[in-house]
């Protein structure tokens, strides 16, 4: 088997990889990014919609080669059909862009490589590499050759179907009641507002998800569900309730499906260990997708940053032991654990509520005097009405 050498090993090019590929690279370390795939960002596994508030803490300016739609702002839609209209002033912190994803996931591989970070496309990690108990690297398929990569530390970048980590010996097992099962359909010749993301509460999306339709341009859209996999009894649950969404309403049922996108999310509050000796997870294979909302992008990339940026201090001092990695651990915790556990008990709390329930709750916000729509002001307002719901969470409120 031919064996090949590096400081760091990436698993896994989406934005999590790519962005840590970026750091570590610009941080001096020789660095191989692996993508199992053909090409970077392709096929499709995304709703595509992003705030627009951390671009530039990734150091990304906004490109329209990447931007599909730039938002106003966004529609909230009770079970019974009330709607909350947001403002971008209110809206910023939850929508802004809708994306080209696949040309936005290249542009990070391209600023990857431009650090001088190499990138192997259609090479697949197989397993890692253990000498004395110790990960040492990965055993990978690289267009049909089995190689060794030997690091000093391997990256699990690869996203909610993470292996890295198994591999590893962390445990990264999901409860069903922490994932989300979703099913999204590019549709044309539809009849929604082309510049407000739309968000659907209730048993239209059952167990706390939601149905959306983000657009992109007039008359086009990705419209898609979340349905919690404990409420999913078979392996099309999330295309009946998709179907049967778009089958009632009159701006979606004569439109056509261009493409049909499957995957699923986490909505956990993040594993309980990210790091072990000489192995860092980063991204949705940190299971650190917001649990409210699905987004995973934001924190992909910020966790990818993080772990560049540690990972460059720790070929300072030669140390890429599970003590030395802790800083990694530490930094995300810092700027996403609280809101990631608040968002996942917010959401154990919804996923139970009924749609009377979530049609006083949209109508209070509506009423509210709320400045900016977060989930922090959402849970401040329903805090006043509902101070039983959230109870259990109302100091982190
Ligand atoms: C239907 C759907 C809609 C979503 N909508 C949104 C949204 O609107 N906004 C938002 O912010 N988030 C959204 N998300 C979540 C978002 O897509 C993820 O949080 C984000 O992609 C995480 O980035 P990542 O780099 O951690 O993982 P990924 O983007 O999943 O990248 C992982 C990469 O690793 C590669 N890989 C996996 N295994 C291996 C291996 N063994 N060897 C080599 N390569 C490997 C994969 O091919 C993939 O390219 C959505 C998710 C789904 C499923």
């Amino acid at each position: 088997m031919q064996t090949y050498e590096c400081d760091i090993v990436i698993v896994g090019a989406g934005p999590a990889g790519s962005v840590a590929a970026k750091y570590a690279a610009e941080g001096g370390l020789d660095v191989v990014l692996l993508e199992k795939r053909a090409e970077i960002g392709a096929p499709l596994r995304c709703a595509e919609g992003i705030s627009k508030k951390w671009l530039s803490e990734i150091g990304m300016e906004p490109d329209p080669k990447w931007i599909s739609a730039e938002m106003d702002g966004a529609i909230i839609v009770s079970p019974s059909g009330h709607t909350f209209k947001l403002d971008e002033s209110q809206a910023g912190n939850e929508v802004g862009y809708v994306l080209e994803r696949h040309l936005f996931d290249k542009a990070l591989a391209e600023q990857a490589s431009k650090a001088g970070a190499k990138i192997w496309l259609r090479t697949a990690a197989t397993g890692v590499i253990k000498e004395d108990g110790l990960v040492t690297g990965v055993y990978a398929n690289r267009m049909g050759e089995k190689i060794a990569i030997r690091a000093d530390c391997v990256v699990g970048a690869d996203g909610f179907e993470s292996q890295v980590g198994r591999w590893a010996g962390i445990d990264t097992t999901l409860d069903l009641t922490d994932m989300c099962s979703c099913l999204q359909y590019r549709m044309v010749n539809i009849d929604v507002e082309p510049n407000y993301c739309e968000f659907v509460l209730g048993s239209a999306a059952p167990g706390g998800g939601y149905v959306w339709i983000f657009p992109k341009g007039k008359g086009i859209a990705n419209v898609g569900i979340g349905v919690q996999g404990s409420k999913c009894k078979s392996g099309a649950d999330a295309k009946y309730y998709l179907d049967k969404f778009i089958n009632e309403d009159p701006r979606l049922n004569k439109g056509a499906v261009l493409e049909i996108v499957g995957g699923a999310v986490s909505t956990c509050p993040g594993l309980e260990e990210t790091v072990t000796d000489n192995v860092v997870l980063v991204g949705d294979a940190a299971r650190l997708i917001d649990p409210i909302t699905g987004g995973g992008i934001c924190h992909a990339a910020r966790s990818g940053m993080y772990a560049g940026k540690v990972l460059t201090e720790c070929a300072k001092k030669g140390d890429f032991s599970k003590e030395a990695l802790s800083t990694y651990e530490k930094m995300w915790r810092d700027k996403m654990e609280d809101k990631l556990w608040r968002n996942w008990m917010a959401k154990e709390k919804f996923a139970a509520l009924s749609d009377e329930v979530l049609d006083d709750l949209v109508l209070a916000i509506k009423e509210s005097d709320i400045s900016e729509v977060n989930v922090y002001n959402l849970l401040k307002v329903i805090k006043e009405k509902y101070p039983d719901l959230v109870a259990e969470f109302e100091d982190m409120i």
